[in-house]
C-alpha cells in the first residue's frame, strides 16, 4: 500500500515533553490555515508518496529508541487505512500510539477507537467553534464543505473522544493567531468547550519560521507586531485556571 507520508521519520523528546517520541508526518491538510506551521504538508506532494513499508522499516530501525509513536501532519486521519495500518503495526514494538489531528473527522476516530488502535490524542483546536473566527483561523471551509458543517464534525469528535475517557488520553493545543484569535472571550469559549474532558490545554504563542512560513511578508511584520506577551498570555490562563480547574492549561 502506498500514502503520502514523509520517510523522513525520527525522534523527537519536545513534542510530548520528556518522552522520546517517533514523529511520523503524513502529507495533506483539508484545513489551510494561514499561519500555518507545516506548510510542506499542504498538498499530497508525489514526494512524500511512499511504500508502507519503506514507513514500517523506518519506525522498526528507531523503536528501540522511543516510548511513543505520534502520527501527525499535515491531517492524519484524511488517510485512514494507512493510518490504522501503522497503529496497528507500532503495536509489535510496544510503542504507545498518539494522533495528532484537527479532529475533523469524527469517523476515522471512530475507526480507531473501536479497533483499539490508538490511545492518545492531540486535539488541535483552532479557535471557538463559531463560523466566522474559525473560518478567519484556519480557512477550511470549500464548494464541498462549508464551515458549519466542519464545525459539527469536530464537535462530534469531541463527544466521541468523551465517551472513551478515562480509557484514552486528550490533550489539546490551541495556537495564537495575532489579530484574529488572541483574547480572552475566545480563549474562554474554547475552554468552555474542551473542560467536559478534563484536558490537559497547551496555549502555544505565535511563532513563525520565515524560511518555511507561506505568510507573505507585509502580512507577517502586521502579525508580528501584535503578538502577545506572555505576561498577557499567563494572565489569561490564571484567570481562566480559576474558572475551569477541571482543565490543567499550559502557556509556550
Ligand atoms: S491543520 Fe495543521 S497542517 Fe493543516 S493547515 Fe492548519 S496548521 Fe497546517
Amino acid at each position: 500500500m502506498e500514502a503520502y507520508i514523509d520517510s523522513n521519520i525520527d525522534i523527537d523528546s519536545e513534542y510530548i515533553e520528556g518522552q522520546q517520541s517517533i514523529i511520523v508526518s503524513f502529507a495533506g491538510c483539508n484545513f489551510n490555515c494561514p499561519f500555518c506551521f507545516v506548510p510542506q504538508y499542504l498538498e499530497f506532494s508525489n514526494e512524500y508518496l511512499n511504500d508502507l513499508k519503506v514507513i514500517k522499516s523506518e519506525i522498526e530501525r528507531i523503536s528501540q529508541n522511543a516510548n511513543n509513536i505520534v502520527f501527525t501532519g499535515g491531517e492524519p486521519t484524511l488517510q485512514r487505512l494507512a493510518l490504522g495500518n501503522l497503529c496497528r503495526f507500532s503495536r509489535n514494538f510496544n510503542l504507545s500510539t498518539w494522533i495528532h489531528t484537527n479532529a475533523s473527522k469524527p469517523n476515522v476516530l471512530r475507526y480507531l477507537l473501536m479497533n483499539q488502535l490508538c490511545d492518545n490524542f492531540i486535539i488541535d483546536i483552532k479557535s471557538p467553534l463559531e463560523e466566522d473566527i474559525f473560518q478567519r483561523t484556519t480557512k477550511s471551509a470549500n464548494f464541498f464543505m462549508q464551515s458549519s458543517e466542519i464545525i459539527s464534525n469536530i464537535k462530534k469528535s469531541l463527544e466521541l473522544l468523551y465517551t472513551y475517557l478515562p480509557s484514552i488520553s486528550v490533550e489539546f493545543r490551541t495556537t495564537i493567531f495575532p489579530g484574529v484569535m488572541q483574547d480572552e472571550h475566545h480563549l474562554e469559549e474554547i475552554a468552555k468547550t474542551i473542560s467536559r474532558l478534563h484536558p490537559i490545554w497547551i496555549i502555544q504563542n505565535f511563532k513563525y519560521d520565515e524560511e518555511e512560513g507561506i505568510l507573505n511578508k507585509a502580512l507577517l511584520k502586521s502579525i508580528k507586531e501584535r503578538i502577545p506577551s506572555y505576561k498577557y498570555l499567563e494572565g489569561i490562563k490564571e484567570n481562566l485556571q480559576r474558572r475551569f480547574p477541571q482543565i490543567m492549561i499550559e502557556i509556550r
